[in-house]
C-alpha cells in the first residue's frame, strides 16, 4: 500500500511530490504529456504585477518558501535551476514612472520596487522613459527541473509515463485502487487536463493560453528580463523567449499565426536589431475565475484531493500551496478558505 498516487507533473505535481519525499512518504506518479503549461511558462518569479504596481497575492509567505524550495531540489538534482535575474519595467510615460514611485512607497512593495529610474544602456532597445527595478526577482529552468525530476523519480520507480484513466480508479472507504497500484490517498494535479477529470470537472477552471516566440538576436546582448507590453527573457546563446499572449477562448495546444503575429508587432515596438524567429511554444495556464488556486478534498469521498488554479504564478504559488494541501490531509490543518474548493459549494 502506498501513501499517495499523483496524476500530471507539472510545477503543481512536482510541488506536491517534494512534501511527500521530505515527509518520507511512498508515492507513484502518472502523466502523459498532455498539457505542456509548465514547460513551456517563461520561469521568472516576480511578486509583482507589473500591469498595475500591486504586489501579488500573499506574495511575501510565498517568496519566503519558494527560493529556498527550488534550490533545495538544484542540490537533489545536481543541476543549476535558479538564477537571479534582475527584471526591468520599461515604463511608457512620465505618469507611469509617477505611478511606479507611488507604489514603491507602500508597504508591502517598498520591499519590491526600486524607487530609481534606471536608464537604458543597450542601443538595440528603445526606452525613451527608462525601466524601474523589481527586486528580488529570478528564473527558475523549469523545463529542465521538471525532466531532471522525473528521471530521479523513474529511478526509484515512482514515475509512469502513461495517461491515468479514471474510470479504471476504484474508491474505497480508506483507500484507493489504481490498477496494480493501491494508495491510501489520490491528488490530481492536471493543471487544464482536469477539465477530463470526472471527479473534477464541475470546478470553474477557466484556462488562458500562453505563447511565447523564441527568436535569436545577437546584438541585444541582455543579462536582464525586460518588461514591456511583452517580457523579453534570456535563454542563453542569443536566444530570448518573447511572450506572452494570453486568449481565455482558445483552448487548442498548438501554437498559433494570430499569436504569432500579436508578438512580433509588440516585440518590433522596442526591439531595433534584426533577429530571427527560432521557435513558437504554447500552453494553457490553469486559471481561475476568482484568480485563487482551486485546493481541497472532494466532497463524496475523503481520500481523493486535487491542487489546481496555479494560474499565472505557479513557480511562486506551487510550494505553498502544496505544503497547505500536504497538511489537510496528513494534520487535518484547515486550508485557507480563499482557496478551499468548498468556496463553491463543494
Ligand atoms: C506561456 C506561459 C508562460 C508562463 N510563464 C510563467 C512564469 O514566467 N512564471 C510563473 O510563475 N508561471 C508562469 N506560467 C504559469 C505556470 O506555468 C502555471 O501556473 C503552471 O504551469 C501550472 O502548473 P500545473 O502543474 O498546475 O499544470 P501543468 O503544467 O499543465 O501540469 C499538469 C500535468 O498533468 C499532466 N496530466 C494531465 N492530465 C493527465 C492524465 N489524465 N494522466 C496523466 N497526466 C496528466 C499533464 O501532461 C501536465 O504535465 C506560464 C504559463 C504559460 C502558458
Amino acid at each position: 500500500m502506498l501513501d499517495y498516487i499523483i496524476v500530471g507533473f507539472g510545477l503543481s505535481g512536482l510541488s506536491f511530490v517534494e512534501q511527500l519525499e521530505d515527509h518520507n512518504k511512498s508515492f507513484v506518479v502518472f502523466e502523459n504529456a498532455s498539457q505542456r503549461s509548465s514547460r513551456v511558462a517563461g520561469g521568472i518569479y516576480n511578486p509583482v504585477i507589473l500591469k498595475r504596481f500591486t504586489a501579488a497575492w500573499n506574495v511575501l509567505g510565498q517568496m519566503e518558501k519558494a527560493v529556498p524550495f527550488y534550490k533545495n531540489i538544484e542540490t537533489k538534482l545536481g543541476k543549476q535551476l535558479v538564477t537571479d535575474l534582475p527584471v526591468l519595467r520599461r515604463f511608457n510615460s512620465i505618469e507611469e514612472q509617477n505611478s511606479w514611485f507611488e507604489a514603491s512607497d507602500k508597504p508591502i512593495l517598498k520591499h519590491f520596487l526600486s524607487p530609481d529610474l534606471i536608464p537604458n544602456t543597450n542601443e538595440a532597445l528603445d526606452v525613451p522613459f527608462q525601466y524601474g527595478k523589481v527586486k528580488q526577482t529570478g528564473k527558475i529552468e523549469v523545463e529542465q527541473m521538471l525532466t531532471s525530476y522525473a528521471n530521479y523519480l523513474a529511478q526509484k520507480d515512482s514515475f509512469v509515463q502513461s495517461s491515468f484513466e479514471y474510470s479504471e480508479l476504484e474508491i474505497k472507504e480508506s483507500y484507493v485502487v489504481y490498477k496494480d497500484y493501491k494508495a491510501k490517498h489520490i491528488v490530481f494535479t492536471e493543471g487544464f487536463g482536469v477539465k477530463n477529470n470526472p471527479f473534477f470537472n464541475d470546478l470553474p477552471l477557466v484556462g488562458n493560453k500562453g505563447e511565447y516566440l523564441l527568436i535569436k538576436c545577437e546584438s541585444l546582448e541582455l543579462d536582464a528580463a525586460i518588461k514591456s507590453s511583452v517580457f523579453i527573457i534570456p535563454q542563453g546563446n542569443d536566444v530570448y523567449k518573447v511572450g506572452a499572449t494570453y486568449d481565455n477562448q482558445d483552448k487548442t495546444p498548438e501554437p498559433t499565426s494570430s499569436a504569432r503575429e500579436e508578438l512580433i508587432k509588440k516585440l518590433d515596438m522596442i526591439l531595433k536589431k534584426p533577429y530571427q524567429i527560432v521557435g513558437q511554444v504554447a500552453g494553457i495556464r490553469p486559471t481561475t475565475k476568482d484568480r485563487r488556486p482551486l485546493v481541497g478534498v472532494h466532497p463524496l469521498h475523503q481520500n481523493v484531493y486535487i491542487l489546481n488554479g496555479l494560474g499565472s504564478r505557479g513557480i511562486l504559488i506551487g510550494p505553498t500551496i502544496a505544503g497547505q494541501l500536504y497538511e489537510f490531509i496528513e494534520n487535518g490543518t484547515p486550508l485557507p478558505v480563499e482557496m478551499d474548493i468548498k468556496r463553491f459549494g463543494n
